[in-house]
């Protein structure tokens, strides 16, 4: 046996799992170990200690007191869980549900302003359109009345020029024709 079994074996008789006599291997150990030996002797003082003190009776009515005391504290922190929890759902309710509620009556009046406010911009869109289409037509318009004059006067002139250049060039340098 070594010194970590005996200490066990001195806890079961200590415990009156066992008596000391019917451990044969912890007395042979007790008998050649002398730090277990010392160590038996203080266990066995401080039992005859804890045996002889006088036992303290509990106050009458300690047991209901605490046993009340225990009661109430369960009720109050069921009473904190439930308004915690009503909190909670509150806030929750506030946050997700009430803002829908709240929208629901003026849902077909919201409807219809959306409707309405499309119909009206889609018109928009149209005339709009249109006007772009206008003030396009008008500047073509413009610019031709104003440029193509212009141009035809300028393509005329051009070929008037090239005209009487081939004219000079044949005038100044005749064609030889070839026998
Ligand atoms: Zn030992």
């Amino acid at each position: 046996m070594n010194c970590e079994e005996a200490l066990n074996g001195m806890m079961e008789v200590l415990n009156a799992e066992a008596l000391p006599d019917a451990q044969p291997l912890l007395l042979e150990h007790l008998r050649t170990c002398r730090v277990c030996r010392s160590r038996w002797e203080r266990l066995q003082r401080v039992e005859r200690v804890l045996r002889t003190a006088p036992l303290v009776s509990p106050a009458p009515g300690l047991t209901s007191r605490v046993l009340a005391r225990l009661e109430r504290h369960r009720r109050r922190q069921r009473i904190l869980g439930g308004l915690a929890f009503a909190i909670g759902l509150g806030t929750f309710l506030l946050l997700t549900v009430l803002p829908f509620l709240g929208i629901l009556p003026g849902l077909p009046g919201a409807l219809r302003i959306a409707l309405r406010t499309g119909e009206v911009l889609g018109d928009r869109l149209i005339s709009g359109f249109g006007s772009f289409l206008n003030s396009l037509c008008l500047s073509a318009t413009a610019f031709l009345t104003l440029i193509l004059p212009l141009l035809l006067c300028g393509i005329v002139l051009g070929l008037g020029l090239v005209a009487i250049w081939l004219s000079l060039v044949c005038r100044f340098y005749p064609i030889r024709r070839s026998v």
